[in-house]
């Protein structure tokens, strides 16, 4: 656990929560959309454009080099980091959206007429639009495990559709509304059993859980920067190599290919770069280097111990406000990460949103990108804050008071 003076050593580090809001302090609780970047980050971005800036893998000279150099070093770094077997297996995308279009896409060949793909109710539309689109191409089916009402996943749903129709199963790591981490590992267990493929949609991850893809045994993983201190535009694709080595590319162009002919047959690069078709986001990959780094000097221990306390108190301030409805609301701490959605009575989530707004609180409010959840809980939207590193407790305090003085304004 850190002490007061640590987390403001670390607030110190993110130059953005000195900024007023409406002359109020920032109280930025929107981190499960992207997290604030540290001055580890923020410098990084200007010196890569200050000593480094040029194209990867094509040139001889000394900058090129270098860039390619840096590059590939952030690519064993993640390797690392999730503990893949080898770094061709990263994939390097524009986040966690592009890499799951790109397995749904590249995996079509593999998918015929009546195969089953199973998902579940409370993902992200990243994580349903492109298996939907999948399906209705290939005349697949798309199945759907539900949850219980206190958002857990019903595993029974699941042990009920998979079979060997089921091609692929593609579920959250951690849900990005209810902050619930699912039973990943028994999923891909059963799944291979009988011979599906699994990927694991790990947005809200990185920096929340120690990630091990080989003890997970999971097929494809994927993830963002931005949701870990790092830059936007850049996430990867993991993959285990045999499989990465059979799907077909997914871009094409430069930086791919092997030869290109007009008489010969058009050969591709080896993995990773097959699936790198063009420039790819160099000066994103070089700098979320450095956000990893500062993920790693903090401990995703230690960050997880934290933003568990801040949950916990969260969730005991919030629950005692008279007509506070908090989804998905068991106590088991130990299978959630720093995420509570609610709703205050039957005020409209855009309204309580935009008061806390006012007071300076930055939520995120609406449909949260999970529309079928939001229909099984019977509501259009909700109001979700989510804790990072550098959240406090006296920022729940506040964030308390702002609920109460909110529904005073509203409910008058
Ligand atoms: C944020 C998020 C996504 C989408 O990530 P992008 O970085 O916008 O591509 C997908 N799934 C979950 C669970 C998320 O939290």
């Amino acid at each position: 656990m850190f002490s007061e003076k640590e987390i403001q050593k670390i607030r110190n580090q993110f130059p953005i929560l000195k900024e007023r809001i409406y002359s109020n302090p920032l109280i930025y609780m929107d981190n499960a959309a992207t997290t604030q970047k540290p001055l580890k980050v923020i410098q990084s971005s200007k010196n890569y454009y200050s000593t480094m800036n040029s194209n990867v893998h094509r040139g001889v000279h000394y900058l090129s080099h270098k860039t390619t150099l840096y590059v590939e070093n952030v690519r064993k770094k993640i390797q690392k980091f999730i503990h893949a077997k080898h770094s061709s297996e990263i994939i390097f995308t524009k986040g966690t959206t592009e890499s799951i279009n790109l397995v749904a896409s590249s995996i079509d060949a593999f998918i015929k007429e009546g195969d089953e793909i199973i998902i579940s109710c409370i993902e992200h539309h990243s994580n349903i639009v492109p298996w939907q689109v999948l399906c209705k191409k290939k005349g697949a089916i798309l199945k759907i495990i539900s949850i219980y009402k206190n958002g857990f996943l019903k595993l029974t749903d699941f042990e009920f559709l998979i079979s060997e129709k089921t091609k692929i199963v593609s579920i959250s790591h951690i849900s990005n509304v209810l902050g619930i981490i699912n039973p990943v590992q028994d999923i891909i267990k059963k799944a291979h059993e009988y011979g599906a493929l699994v990927l694991i949609d790990g947005a809200q991850v990185p920096s929340n859980l120690d990630l091990n893809v080989q003890n997970l045994n999971v097929d494809f993983y994927v993830f963002s920067a931005h949701k870990m201190y790092g830059p936007t535009g850049i996430g990867i694709l993991y993959g285990k190599q045999k499989i990465l080595e059979k799907l077909y590319p997914y871009q094409f162009g430069g930086g791919m290919i092997k030869n290109v002919s007009f008489d010969k047959k058009t050969t591709y690069s080896d993995i990773p770069f097959k699936f790198e078709a063009g420039t790819p986001n160099i000066e994103g990959i070089i700098v979320w280097g450095d956000a990893i780094d500062f993920v790693k000097e903090i401990g995703i221990s230690n960050i997880q111990a934290y933003k568990k306390k801040l949950l916990m108190y969260a969730v005991k301030r919030l629950s005692s406000i008279d007509g506070i409805q908090l989804y998905g609301d068991d106590r088991n701490f130990s299978k959630k990460s720093g995420i509570i959605s609610f709703n205050l009575y039957e005020l409209h989530c855009f309204d309580v949103g935009s008061i806390l707004d006012r007071l300076g609180i930055a939520v995120r409010t609406g449909h949260l990108c999970a529309q079928p959840l939001m229909n099984f809980f019977k509501v259009s939207g909700m109001i979700r804050i989510s804790f990072s590193v550098y959240n406090t407790f006296k920022e729940i305090d506040y964030l308390f008071e702002s609920i109460l003085k909110t529904k005073k304004i509203l409910l008058k």
